[in-house]
């Protein structure tokens, strides 16, 4: 399937069998390589797997590019500091995949909340593994 190499090696699945209405820890999410986060308070989660590639984010933010190995979009870098906070949410909020919920998540690592998309309004992780 094409982009599933890449989401795994950079996220680790939460196993939770029979619990697909558990809410998904953020932090528990592409934290093994991180740094600090007094460096880069922000990361994306991306769920590569459900991409449509739309190349909406790679129009509205330079951390996005279509990988044309994969055929999906691609971040440059996935832990960032506030410079580069409003077009990753441009991103996330561009994204039109998943009926419009977007699969580009910008998580604030210090409250481990979902700043954009956030389709829900809650600041809980909108991913639907
Ligand atoms: S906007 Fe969303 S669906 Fe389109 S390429 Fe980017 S991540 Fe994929």
């Amino acid at each position: 399937m094409p982009g599933d190499g890449h989401r795994q090696s950079q996220i680790r699945r939460t196993p939770n069998p029979g619990m697909a209405d558990e809410p998904i820890d953020p932090s528990e999410i592409g934290e093994g390589d991180a740094p600090p986060v007094d460096e880069a308070p922000y990361k994306v989660i991306f769920e590569a797997n459900k991409c449509i590639a739309a190349g909406k984010c790679a129009e509205v933010s330079a951390n996005w590019t279509m990988d044309i190995t994969t055929g999906i979009a691609k971040p440059d870098v996935y832990f960032f500091d506030e410079p580069d906070l409003e077009h990753n949410i441009d991103a996330a909020e561009a994204c039109p995949a998943k009926k419009d919920r977007g699969v580009i998540h910008v998580v604030d690592r210090r409250t481990n909340e979902e700043i954009a998309p956030d389709p829900d309004g809650d600041g809980t992780l909108s991913v639907e593994w």
